[in-house]
């Protein structure tokens, strides 16, 4: 591992690696494997990411909208690529890049079948999105019928995959509520079996699915946060590794006496003689304001040191008092040691979201293994 001498995101291609053989070996061999790569890859860099399953020989990729795909069909992405939520307005691009849409609604569903028949197409792939209690997106149970009769009524296109989205599966406390979203699922998956004369394939888990639910992974599973490294319980994070390191760089350490303010806002006042240092990470890099305040923390030779005062746009200060430190020493926002998901749980939030944060002006790295 390198020293930082900026703010950078570290990337272990390695620990990629490990993860998908990890999630792999839950699965039968038949079941498929998706890797979900929206959002950058989870705030990491989604064309590295997606060339590297690639490599590993990943079923499928997803993203949520078009763009995604468009710019890893761009960067060379071959393998076939699953948007989970695009919209009408992107149709055209999607049949042009190869790309598969998840069809949620009876509008969408009309308005790609329109948009493939005008461009020609014979049995383009797309996939059917059921909501069995999410409630967030996807068609209801008694929409099986006018669904076929629409696909039956055009060659444009195929029902490649049916597939709905579990609410709860981190959650051992909705055992019951999950068990009832996947009995949902299979009584529409049979429903709309019986109506076609093909197979589609089904697939309903997410990382916390595939670890907690092994009789529900059916064809294909959607692997996203794992990948990552992140398990969502204290048992399998030990299991995986994160594959990014947010690191920075002490650019100025000062000294202040009792009541002089640190920050916008005079938010931080000195209690004694105190030492601070300036990190040049800020809001506008994923650090949110929430961290702000005491909340969040860095970690400066194996110690922690407390933000103090306001987040700003591209710096934090931090509490180095009782640190031995000098400029230009590494800063630790969050490694494999040092967990983001810890440093999410201090602002109330979720490993998802400091990761999916961390925006495109920092630099990524990638670790040679
Ligand atoms: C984001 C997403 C996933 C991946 O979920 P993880 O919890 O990150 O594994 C799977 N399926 C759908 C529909 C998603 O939106």
């Amino acid at each position: 591992m390198s020293k930082a001498q900026e703010t950078v995101l570290e990337i272990d291609l390695g620990a990629l690696t490990h993860n998908f053989n990890y999630l792999k070996s839950k699965l039968q061999p038949k079941t498929k494997f998706l890797a979900v790569v929206k959002a950058f890859a989870y705030g990491s860099d989604a064309i590295a990411i997606a060339k590297h399953l690639q490599k590993l020989n990943v079923d499928y990729l997803a993203v949520a909208y078009t763009k995604e795909g468009v710019a890893l069909r761009d960067a060379g992405i071959t393998i076939p690529i699953l948007v989970l939520h695009p919209q009408s307005i992107n149709f055209e691009t999607l049949i042009d890049r190869c790309l598969e849409p998840s069809l949620y609604s009876k509008h969408v569903l009309n308005e790609f079948i329109k948009v493939a028949e005008v461009k020609s197409q014979t049995d383009y792939p797309v996939h059917i999105k059921f909501n069995t209690g999410l409630n967030r997106l996807g068609f209801w149970k008694n929409d099986v019928d006018s669904i076929v009769s629409k696909l039956k009524d055009t060659d444009a296109v195929i029902a490649k995959s049916i597939f709905s989205h579990l609410a709860a599966s981190e959650d051992v406390n909705e055992l019951e509520f999950t068990t009832t979203q996947i009995e949902t699922f299979k009584t529409i998956s049979k429903v709309f079996e019986s109506k076609v004369d093909y197979k589609p394939w089904l697939h309903l888990c997410n990382t916390s699915g595939v670890i907690n639910y092994t009789e529900a992974h059916f064809d294909m599973v959607r692997c996203g946060i794992g990948l990552y490294g992140f398990g969502n319980s204290v048992k399998e994070d030990e299991n995986l590794k994160p594959i990014a390191s947010l690191k920075s760089v002490i650019s100025q350490i000062h000294n202040i006496e009792k009541n002089e303010t640190v920050g916008y806002n005079r938010a931080y006042k000195a209690k004694g003689f105190e030492k601070t240092a300036t990190i040049p990470i800020g809001h506008a890099d994923g650090v949110g304001r929430i961290y702000g305040n005491g909340k969040g923390f860095v970690i400066i030779n194996g110690k922690k040191a407390p933000i103090i005062g306001n987040v700003c746009m591209d710096m934090i200060m931090v509490n180095i008092s009782d640190i031995d430190c000098r400029e230009g020493d590494e800063v630790i926002i969050f490694n494999s040691a040092y967990k983001a998901s810890n440093l999410a749980e201090s602002a109330n939030t979720i490993s998802y979201e400091i990761l999916t944060a961390i925006s495109q002006r920092v630099k990524r790295s990638f670790l040679s293994y």
